[in-house]
This record gives C-alpha cells, sequence and structure tokens, in this order.
C-alpha cells in the first residue's frame, strides 16, 4: 500500500489528544501544511479530563528515577524524553502562559491545576500557525488507493496527505474518544498491536454483600500497602485508597498496578497486605488488644486500644475469621498485615490508561511504522506503560513531538 501518493508537505494528523496536538506543533513549526482529525466533536476530551484532579503535567524527580518509571519500554522512549522532557515541557507550557510548580510529592502541576486553559492557550496559537481542524471524522483505515478513509457526519470522505502521524490514544475512558478501535486496522497491515490492557487501574475483591452494602465508597486511610510479586521484590507505599462496590481504587493501588495485573493474568489471583495502623508497633497492639474488653463492643474495642475504625474495622470483619478476632496476638498480626485478595483487574475502558499498543520493534527511530512508509504513531497507542505521577503525558507529548518531526523530515528526503 503506497499512503503517500501525493508526495508534498502535507501531515494528517489524527487524534487531537496530547500527542496528536504536540505532533501538530511540530510538524507545523518544520514547516508543513498541517490537518488534524478527530472523530469526537472537539478534541483534548481526555486532557480536560485529566486536568479535572489536578493535571500533574510532569514529574521534577532526577533523570534516572524519572526514566525507571518506563520500566521494559525505558530504552525506547529515554531519547524521546532526551529531546522532550519535563524541563523542556514545563518550558514549553510556560511559552503558552501557563506557570507550573512543583508540588510536595515532587509531581508537577500547571498553576490552576487545570488542563482548560494551557488547551485553550495551545488551540489558539495552532490555529494562528494554520492548523486545520476537522472535528467528527473518525478514521477507518486506508481505501484501495492509499487515501486516509473517514467516517463524517456528512458520509465518507478520502483525505490524500504527505504523512500521516497516528495518535489515537489507548483504550480507557473510550467515551472521550480513544476507544482502540484502530488496533484491527494496524493489525491488518501487518502491525504488532501488543492487546490494549489495563494501566493505573482498580481491582475486584469479592466483597460480601454486607460490606459493599455498608462500606463502598469509604476511603482507607492512612494505610500501607506491602506487595511482593511473584519476582520476590518488596514494594510498599503509604497512602489511602478508595473501597468501591467491587474491590478497591485510588493512587496508592494504581502504583502496584501492572505488577499485580500481570500476576492475577499468570496466576487468577494477586494478594496485597495491608498495614492499617501504620507508625503503631506490633508489640504495643498486642499488649493493647490484650487488655480485656469488658463489656464494650468490638468496634470500640479496636478504636480505643488501636485506632482502628470505619472501613478499617470493617476490613478487619469482613478477611478475619472469627477467631483470629477474638484472640489478641492474631487480630494485632492482622492489623499490622492484612492480607486481601485481588481477583481481577477493573476494565480497561475504567483504567487511568492502557498497557499494550503498537509495539516499538515495528517503528524506525522516528516513530515511522517500517511496514507503512510515512505513517507515524505516537502517545498512549505505543506499547508502553508508566504509573500516575505525569509520566503518562509526559511520554505522550515526548513521542508525539517527535513523531511530528519525524514525518516532516520524512517528506523532506522522499
Ligand atoms: C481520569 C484521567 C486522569 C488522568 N490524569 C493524568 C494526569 O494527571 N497526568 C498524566 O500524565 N496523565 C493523566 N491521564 C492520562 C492521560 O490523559 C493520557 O495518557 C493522554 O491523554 C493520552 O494522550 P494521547 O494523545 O496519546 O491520547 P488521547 O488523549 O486519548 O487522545 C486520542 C485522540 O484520538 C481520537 N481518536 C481515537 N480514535 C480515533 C479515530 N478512529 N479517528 C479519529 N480520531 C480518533 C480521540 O477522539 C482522542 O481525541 C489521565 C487519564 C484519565 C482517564
Amino acid at each position: 500500500m503506497d499512503v503517500r501518493p501525493n508526495p508534498d508537505r502535507s501531515v494528517a494528523i489524527i487524534g487531537g489528544g496530547p500527542a496528536g496536538l504536540m505532533a501538530a506543533e511540530a510538524a507545523s513549526n518544520a514547516g508543513a501544511r498541517v490537518d488534524v482529525y478527530d472523530a469526537m466533536p472537539s478534541v483534548g476530551r481526555k486532557f480536560l479530563m485529566a486536568g479535572k484532579g489536578g493535571l500533574n503535567l510532569t514529574h521534577s524527580e532526577p533523570r534516572e528515577a524519572f526514566l525507571s518509571r518506563y520500566g521494559a519500554r525505558r530504552a525506547w522512549l529515554e531519547p524521546l524524553l532526551a529531546r522532550f522532557g519535563p524541563e523542556a515541557l514545563r518550558a514549553w507550557a510556560l511559552g503558552l502562559g501557563v506557570d507550573s510548580f512543583v508540588g510536595s510529592s515532587g509531581r508537577v502541576f500547571p498553576s490552576g491545576m487545570k488542563a482548560a486553559p494551557l488547551l485553550r492557550a495551545w488551540l489558539h496559537r495552532l490555529r494562528a500557525a494554520g492548523v486545520r481542524f476537522h472535528m467528527r471524522h473518525r478514521w477507518c483505515g486506508w481505501d484501495e488507493n492509499g487515501a486516509l478513509r473517514f467516517a463524517t457526519p456528512q458520509g465518507e470522505r478520502a483525505v490524500r496527505a504527505g504523512a500521516v502521524v497516528l495518535a489515537l490514544g489507548g483504550g480507557s475512558w473510550a467515551r472521550l474518544g480513544s476507544t482502540g478501535a484502530w488496533v484491527p486496522l494496524l493489525a491488518a497491515h501487518g502491525v504488532r498491536v501488543a492487546p490494549l490492557r489495563p494501566a493505573n487501574c482498580g481491582f475486584d475483591t469479592g466483597w460480601s454483600e454486607h460490606f459493599r452494602a455498608r462500606y463502598a465508597g469509604q476511603p482507607v486511610k492512612p494505610v500501607v500497602v506491602v506487595y511482593a510479586g511473584p519476582d520476590g521484590i518488596e514494594s510498599r507505599q503509604q497512602g489511602e485508597f478508595m473501597v468501591t462496590a467491587t474491590g478497591i481504587e485510588g493512587g496508592i493501588i494504581y502504583a502496584f498496578s501492572a505488577r499485580l495485573r500481570d500476576e492475577i493474568e499468570a496466576k487468577g489471583v494477586a494478594q496485597l497486605h495491608l498495614d492499617l495502623a501504620p507508625g503503631r508497633d506490633l508489640a504495643r497492639l498486642v499488649q493493647e488488644l490484650s487488655r480485656g474488653r469488658g463489656s464494650s463492643s468490638m468496634a470500640n474495642h479496636l478504636r480505643r486500644r488501636a485506632g482502628i475504625t470505619g472501613a478499617k474495622a470493617g476490613l478487619l470483619r469482613e478477611l478475619l475469621p472469627s477467631e483470629d478476632l477474638a484472640d489478641p496476638a492474631r487480630l494485632a498480626a492482622a492489623i499490622k498485615s492484612l492480607p486481601l485478595r485481588l481477583i481481577a483487574p477493573r476494565p480497561l475502558d475504567e483504567a487511568i490508561s492502557s498497557a499494550g499498543g503498537v509495539a516499538f520493534e515495528d517503528l524506525d527511530e522516528r516513530l515511522m511504522i517500517r511496514a507503512l512508509p510515512g505513517v507515524f504513531c505516537a502517545g498512549e497507542m505505543l506499547d508502553w506503560e508508566a504509573p500516575t505521577g505525569g509520566y503518562l503525558l509526559t511520554a505522550c507529548f515526548a513521542s508525539g513531538r517527535a513523531a511530528g518531526a519525524g514525518a516532516v523530515t520524512w517528506l523532506e528526503n522522499a
């Protein structure tokens, strides 16, 4: 298939998320005529949603630690992040009039915490540079002549472009536009795509009806979550998580979610341990809980002797046999290390991001698909994953920039 029937300096960007818009900017800055196509009525919907809870743009930790967050895909992303990493991203945002600050966790947020001002200024600048936007254009692949096929409210449209950047996102929160429907379109052209899987996701635990009815929606905090995966590496994090109708979710759980998901996939189950009384010493807890409870209820006993209330007390009742609840030593041990079985990750659509995607091995260093000369890929649709902390957006921006610039270089040399 020839996707470049009209060699010129036109670049079609498909997908107007952070990766696609950054590709559009890079291609436009390099002198290309740029058209952005998106299936939705407006661009950047997931980016705007990310801004709802406080947009975490990037992270300020040292380079080595930052790069380690990309795990097995680090080697592929490192050259892209070397060209457009956290510092460059902050400078870029400042260029759009949006200053940023480092939070206490080292995470970087735009002042104002929102995505909307940044997106507004960015779209204004892109339009002023001549970038054209075509909304409600759902890409459906290529026709027999190599033209891009779009489904639009006016019917199907065929578009020819010198080069194409696909920035179609992963498969989570499909209602915001990234549906993952592109997977078979690329697979049909022999492009290897690792199945899209939930990343930064919650998990099902199989709560009893009683526990679910009482505690769904309640936070468990402070808590230390400990996970020792099959690799033997023990990780622990203090923070909080939320009890949901089916299990647990929240930032502290997302931090372990890739390893938990992989273990469940391999073994059908994974196990966390919860320290429900961080900072309290086990021996002291045993001593406290050994003091007779007299006529007071178990709830009062736990509150007074161990500071355990609400969903924490509910978890002990849900997960411990009654003999353990009645035994001070066993109860104290459970408070410090309560095993919690996870039986399934929540579905991809609910996840913050997707793992899986287009294999880096099928791309060249400019992010062009080797089997489809002139077609580039960027953003979450590539096969990498990272925890929350700004790593997702940083890699989307960096890969978008590389793909947009790469498309123009390719056009120039074609
Ligand atoms: C609730 C939530 C909060 C988040 N918070 C953060 C955060 O604070 N920090 C962080 O780093 N990351 C965060 N993320 C993740 C981050 O938003 C994504 O990783 C990022 O938006 C991915 O960018 P992208 O450009 O690759 O894809 P997307 O942003 O998903 O954009 C893809 C675009 O492609 C379009 N598209 C898809 N298929 C087609 C098609 N066939 N034809 C035409 N157009 C199509 C879609 O409409 C969409 O506009 C959050 C995600 C969620 C869901």
